[in-house]
């Protein structure tokens, strides 16, 4: 019997564990999305290979699922959250003041040793602030061109319940920290949807037909701003 072995399926890893069973058996496993295939003894790679890409949107789908829910963890080797995408996040001590800084893929923080989980986010949330304005204000002329209005200012709150919030008196524009962790088209979305306020105060059937103009898959991006 070969006990299990892995294949490596272009998008993601698969690992196949050949049984006395009757039929091909797959399921994506949680935290990392990992295609667990169980096969008869006797099914060969080819017939594994077929049985995996004749599934492949299912399988993509569920990756997407599982790896969005997977927790983020705040320590040497978890993972943070970057415009939609997961960087590594690796930890070094450090005696000075914490920093943060991104390289490729990774995101490195160097802290004091005693820090705790807290002290990281604490961190983060300082580079995260810098990075999303950073962003937004190099997003910003082209939604103001897009929509017609100006912002006044751009300021980022950690906010609980909103995306953003537009002073319509001031024109200032308020931006909620997490969107750092999103997506960049759900910043435009925010961005399109304050300076829309300009326009319209209330979310009436006028507001959400500007909308429509101004960035017409906003419902598809309202939903990925929903989802956690
Ligand atoms: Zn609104």
């Amino acid at each position: 019997m070969n006990p299990s072995d892995t294949l490596r399926e272009g998008r993601f890893p698969v690992s196949v564990t050949r049984k006395r069973m009757k039929n091909l058996y797959l399921r994506v496993l949680p935290p990392d999305g990992r295609v667990a295939v169980s096969a008869p003894l006797r099914t060969s790679d080819a017939e594994i290979h077929r049985f995996v890409e004749s599934r492949t949107d299912w399988i993509l789908k569920q990756r997407a699922r599982i790896l969005s829910a997977a927790p983020v963890r705040f320590e040497n080797g978890g993972s943070v959250l970057y415009f939609g995408a997961r960087l590594l996040l690796c930890v070094i001590p450090h005696a000075g003041r914490a920093k943060v800084e991104r390289n490729g893929e990774t995101v490195v923080l160097r802290i004091k040793p005693e820090a705790g989980e807290a002290d990281y986010q604490k961190a983060l949330n300082g580079w995260y602030r810098a990075e999303l304005l950073r962003a937004a204000e190099a997003m910003l002329p082209g939604c103001e061109r897009t929509v017609g209005k100006r912002a006044s200012e751009l300021k980022i709150r950690d906010m609980k319940t909103r995306w953003g919030t537009c002073n319509i008196k001031t024109a200032a524009i308020t931006l909620n920290l997490r969107l750092a962790e999103k997506p960049p088209e759900c910043l435009r979305y925010v961005l399109i949807h304050e300076l829309c306020h300009l326009h319209e105060a209330g979310h009436n059937e006028r507001f959400w037909r500007r909308m429509d103009v101004y960035c017409p898959d906003w419902k598809r991006i309202r939903k990925l701003l929903k989802a956690r």
